[in-house]
């Protein structure tokens, strides 16, 4: 299932890509101009999301624009693709981040994509910092709908959207913790564009979110000694 990082560490066993070390990284749609181009093949959608997202559709369509949801219900209302209209080959990396989830790469689901983007990304606008002025974006809806409703986007979220850049996974029994440039890192701007802080501190409540605070605390003193600004 692919080869592990070419450079990592170790940090309180877990093999860890060293280059969350020195990528400088920030996700900003207003910054990066994105268009939020990494959810341009969906996500890869578990159970666990399908259970939690779905008693909520009716609310999170409601930021859609009618043609999404016109699709979403000629769909059954399943914001799941059907893998006989929609083509589930999983690039390496991607099955790497999700199979704990899985039995088998062949199990896995992903959000119906229409025209070329997750069936859940709307257009929006947001304003620049600065000028303030309004700038056109991208957002997620259920993002959106969590952030609306004070609820916590991280673990209503689908997982493979709130891990992106990052994933973890097992490999020859030691646990990884490795950088996704899978699927598109030519076409998503923030993995081609070096500005703001790095990754492991850009990415700390993704850390936490992955791998608990006293893991991340570790890394955070690992980057502090190894990698002083
Ligand atoms: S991860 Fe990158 S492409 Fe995705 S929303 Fe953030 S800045 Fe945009
Ligand atoms: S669910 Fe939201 S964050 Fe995830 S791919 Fe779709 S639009 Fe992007």
């Amino acid at each position: 299932m692919g080869a592990l990082p070419e450079s990592f560490v170790e940090i309180d066993g877990v093999l860890v890509d060293r280059r969350i070390f020195t990528t400088p990284f920030i996700c900003d749609v207003v910054i990066q101009q994105c268009r939020s181009a990494c959810c341009h093949r969906g996500c890869v959608v578990t159970g666990g999301d399908i259970e939690r997202l779905t008693p909520h559709m009716d609310g999170i369509v409601r930021y859609l624009p009618e043609a999404k949801r016109e699709f979403l219900r000629r769909a059954g209302g399943s914001f799941v693709g059907d893998p006989e209209r929609q083509g589930t080959d999983m690039l390496p990396q991607e099955t790497m981040a999700m199979i704990r989830f899985f039995k088998s790469p062949e199990d896995m689901r992903c959000t119906w994509v229409v025209d070329d983007e997750c069936v859940f990304l709307y257009p929006s606008t947001q304003s620049a910092p600065g000028n303030g002025h309004r700038v056109t974006v991208n957002h997620c809806a259920v993002h959106s709908y969590a952030l609306e409703r004070g609820m916590d986007w991280q673990s209503f979220k689908p997982a493979d959207c709130v891990q992106f850049p990052l994933c973890f996974y097992q490999k020859d029994g030691r646990t990884v913790l490795a950088l996704q440039e899978e699927p598109g890192q030519a076409i998503v701007p923030c993995l081609n564009n070096p500005i703001g802080p790095p990754m492991y501190r850009s990415l700390e409540g993704t850390i936490i979110y992955l791998l608990g605070e006293r893991f991340n605390e570790k890394v955070q003193a690992y980057g502090r000694e190894h990698f002083p600004e």
